[in-house]
């Protein structure tokens, strides 16, 4: 099993200082996994950083959307979300989606510096870990409506 681990970016415009300090200061640790973010934040660090990322579109744009298709997908094992609680947002569903499929599909969510740096400094960060997946299969088999004969 890979240890690498595929991270997604986001922050918004109020937390992408935090958000760039936070990778700064573990740039090593972060070094060595599959960086993605939404695009702004991504060309942040990108530039500042030096650090590979693979960027998406903005997240206004739809760039939340392509996040929440990577952990749909199965393509994405963690997400560094620094979100802005003191404003109101135009793309507040797509944000709302993000954080709702992560707990569907039991990815690592850091929506705080503090998280963010419990979770780098957990063991299990650079180990093979695989998640517990969620059995959806009562979900998909449920009673629908039989098509008319
Ligand atoms: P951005 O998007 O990185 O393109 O600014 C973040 C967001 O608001 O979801």
């Amino acid at each position: 099993m890979d240890r690498r681990k595929r991270i997604g970016l986001v922050a918004h415009d109020a937390k992408k200082a935090d958000l760039l300090d936070w990778v700064t200061a573990n740039r090593d640790r972060l070094a060595v996994h599959d960086l993605w973010a939404t695009g702004t934040t991504g060309a942040v660090i990108a530039e500042r950083t030096g650090l590979p990322v693979h960027r998406l579109k903005s997240g206004p744009l739809g760039g939340d959307q392509q996040m929440g298709a990577l952990i749909a997908d199965g393509a994405l094992d963690a997400l560094v979300f620094f979100s802005d609680p003191m404003s109101a947002m135009p793309h507040d569903v797509d944000v709302k989606a993000l954080v709702r499929l992560s707990t569907v599909y039991n990815i690592v969510l850091a929506c705080n510096r503090t998280t963010a740096d419990f979770v780098i400094a957990s063991p299990l960060f650079d180990a093979a870990y695989a998640p517990v997946e969620t059995d959806y299969t009562g979900y998909l088999g449920r009673a629908l409506p039989s098509r008319p004969e």
